[in-house]
């Protein structure tokens, strides 16, 4: 049964963000639409809404454990999270401690490079667009966020990469690379926002040498390699397995 919300605020592709009775929050639904290459490629997957709702809550929780500042409150139900009602700012922060994807295509840094430290990458958000790539002198220009939010935003980044990357090597996965979404509150303080999840990580599997095997994120899709839902089971197991269950919150 869906949770007793408000309006809708905002559709995404993966996500539809809801209003509450309680100003300072919000319902987040997560979606089983699968989409890739800004969205020319489209899929419904069943159960993917509820893994990556649960998947995020579970990595939200950890983050939480560590004094890493998020928007995550709990989870509503399956496929439902609560959150602290924040401005997103539009920008895709990506780290990456292994060259694959754009990185690759874009340059001609070889798959597989390991990136020490991790490479941070700054997207502007934009469909329309097509997400460029920005430069610091672009953010800059485009003003969306002041230097001293671009530092705290850097260290977020950086400390969230050491956590899960760590977090990750326990049950045997690798944190190949992510996008994180950063919201502002009315108090104007950073908080992490949207999801983290294999639509967003990309992950690999330690305790696989096969190259397609070992994927376990939204690249199965992507790549049209089937088993994306049981790529994302074997996530949440192992997660889960490592912390404890999504709290709920009332
Ligand atoms: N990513 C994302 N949303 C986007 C673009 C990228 O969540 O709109 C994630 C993606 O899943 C990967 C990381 O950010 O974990 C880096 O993606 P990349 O720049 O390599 O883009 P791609 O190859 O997916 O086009």
């Amino acid at each position: 049964m869906n949770p007793d919300h408000g309006p809708l605020i905002y559709e995404g592709k993966a996500k539809r963000i809801f209003g509450s009775q309680k100003l300072e929050q919000v319902f987040i639904e997560f979606k089983n639409d699968a989409t890739a290459f800004n969205a020319l490629k489209h899929s419904e997957l069943e159960g993917k809404g509820r893994l990556n709702c649960q998947i995020s809550s579970c990595l939200f929780e950890l983050l939480e454990s560590e004094g890493v500042r998020t928007h995550y409150l709990g989870i509503a139900n399956d496929t439902w999270m609560v959150a602290k009602r924040v401005q997103v700012i539009p920008l895709e922060v990506v780290l990456r401690n292994v060259a694959t994807g754009s990185l690759c295509r874009e340059t001609p840094i070889q798959p597989g490079t390991e990136l020490e430290p991790a490479l941070l990458d700054f997207y502007y958000k934009d469909d329309g667009l097509g997400d460029p790539l920005l430069t610091e002198a672009r953010l800059k220009i485009l003003g969306l966020v002041t230097p001293d939010q671009l530092l705290q935003i850097e260290q977020l980044a950086r400390r969230v990469n050491e956590l899960l990357t760590s977090f990750f090597e326990k049950v045997d996965l690798l944190l190949v690379d992510f996008k994180l979404e950063i919201g502002v509150n009315d108090a104007g303080e950073l908080l992490l926002a949207d999801e983290i999840s294999p639509d967003t990580c990309r992950i690999w599997d330690k305790r696989s040498i096969d190259s397609n095997k070992r994927i376990l994120d939204k690249d199965r899709f992507r790549k049209d390699l089937g088993g994306v839902v049981e790529a994302y089971e074997e996530i949440l197991k192992r997660v889960q397995g490592a912390t404890s269950n999504p709290r709920f919150y009332k």
